[in-house]
This record gives C-alpha cells, structure tokens and sequence, in this order.
C-alpha cells in the first residue's frame, strides 16, 4: 500500500524542482533577450547638447577634415573657451586626440571630455546620415518636450513636426517594428525598436505604409506612412508626433537630435 505521506512529499518536491528549473529558463530567456542597458550620463549629456554647436563641429570639420567633429564636440561641450583653446590648436596642428597635450586641465575636467568623446564615438546620433530626419517635405518644429498636455495631467513627451497632410514620414533607422496601427491618444501609430536598442514612436498618422508587418524589420529611410491629425490630434493641425523612449521606458527629448538630422538632410 502507498504511503499518502511520502507520495505528498514526492509531490512537493516535483513542484520545487518544477519552479526551479521554470524560474532558471526564465532567467536564461531575460538574459537573452535583454535590450542594452545605458549609463546614466549618455542620454543627459546627448540630449541636452546644443544643437549650434554640433553643427558649428560638423561645419569646422567639412572645412579643415583632418580635425574630426566628435574631438571638437568632446572638447567645446565640456570646457570654457579658454581651456579648450590650446587643445584645439593642438588637433589644427595634427596632434591625436589620445596625443593632446592636456597642459594644466584638472584630471576631473579631462575625465569628463573623456567620457563625452567615448559617448559620441558609441551613440551615433550626430553622426552624420547615420539617422534620418523623419519628415520627408516641408515641416516645422518646436522645443515643446515637457510641455503640459490634457491640463498639465500629463507631459508632452515627444516633439511635434507640423506640415502638410499626408507629407511622407520616413524611418529614422533600422529596426523591429514592434507596434502598428490604431490606439488612442496616437490614433494611427508605428513603433519602431530601433537596432541600437530605443523604442521610436511615430503617431497621428494619416495612413500607415501598407507593406509594414508587425514584427518585420524596416530600415533607415523607409516610408512609415505619411502626415495626419489622427487619435487625440483629431483638433489640432496635422503634425507627426515624434518619440524616443529609451530601453529603460524613459522618454527622452528628441528635438536635438531632429534638428541635427534636419541640418544634414538639407545639406
Ligand atoms: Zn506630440
């Protein structure tokens, strides 16, 4: 005859070595699909440049190329003009950004021009035509993230490209498309997971590009669909809605980065 008792404990230990092994795949599954995690000090140091100042980099480097615009950014984002002065008098005279004689810079402000050129070097935003402006037509934007919306209930998290209805909308990069169609505040909206890990909104659209399939890849450029007021932009004039929210769900401000891709798709 069985033993109620010991076929009880066999049980129990059936369910512990059952969890154990589901929460070790479970584990090793996150592990494998983990979006990239960031450093603090990437998206507070991009998303707050100045955009005159990469374009004034970029420039200086279209005019005297063997300077590069990441050493000069590096530099005139995180000095006074007085102590970036010598350094890049250094870089005109073909010293290596590695070779710069740093003179008398304290070790905590080289740190940080440093870090910044590590950052620039590894986030390719500024990059020039790495990403695409989204908006492919006439359009005009403002600095608006942050903003209150519905009464201060919640903030603008994204900055709003107006134009004419139906201007077509392009990806930014490539990616996953991980969201399509219909909600409500975005009315017709596409999420893209971008290849370096962000999450790209792009809402209020007035068609979606039929050939987009959830799940499917796009690439930089790609048409999206085109300009609208759909979902709760149904009173306002037609403007494409623009977001960034890092893998973290933080949304970030994305108008640095639009003027920057504006400035390069006019050149
Ligand atoms: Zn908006």
């Amino acid at each position: 005859m069985k033993n109620p008792k010991k076929s009880l404990s066999r049980f129990k230990r059936g369910v512990i070595q059952f969890s154990f092994l589901f929460l070790m795949a479970l584990a090793a599954w996150k592990g494998l699909h983990r979006l990239p995690s960031v450093a603090p000090d990437v998206y507070p140091y991009l998303s707050t440049m100045s955009t005159e100042l990469v374009e004034q980099c970029i420039l200086e480097n279209g005019k005297s190329p063997t300077i590069s615009w990441e050493d000069l950014l590096a530099i005139r984002s995180s000095l006074s003009e007085r102590d970036a002065r010598p350094l890049i008098e250094q870089l005109r005279n073909h010293v290596p950004f590695s070779d710069l004689n740093w003179v008398s810079l304290p070790p905590s402000l080289l740190k940080t021009v440093r870090r910044h050129r590590e950052i620039l070097n590894h986030y390719t935003f500024y990059h020039p035509n790495t990403y695409r402006f989204p908006v492919s037509g006439t359009t005009w934007f403002e600095n608006s993230f942050g903003a209150d919306r519905e009464g201060g209930l919640r903030k603008h998290e994204g900055t709003d490209l107006f134009g004419k209805e139906g201007t077509p909308i392009v990806s930014i990069c490539g990616g996953k498309i991980e969201q399509l169609g219909w909600n409500r505040l975005g009315g017709e909206r596409v999420g893209v997971r971008g290849d370096d890990g962000n999450y790209y909104y792009y809402a209020h659209l007035q068609f979606i590009s039929p050939s987009l399939v959830k799940g499917n890849r796009i690439e930089a450029g790609d048409f999206v669909g085109s300009m609208g007021n759909t979902g709760d932009a149904i009173t306002t004039p037609d403007h494409l809605h623009f977001g960034i929210e890092l893998p973290n769900g933080q949304w970030i401000n994305p108008y640095p980065f639009l003027k920057v891709w504006q400035y390069w798709s006019n050149l």
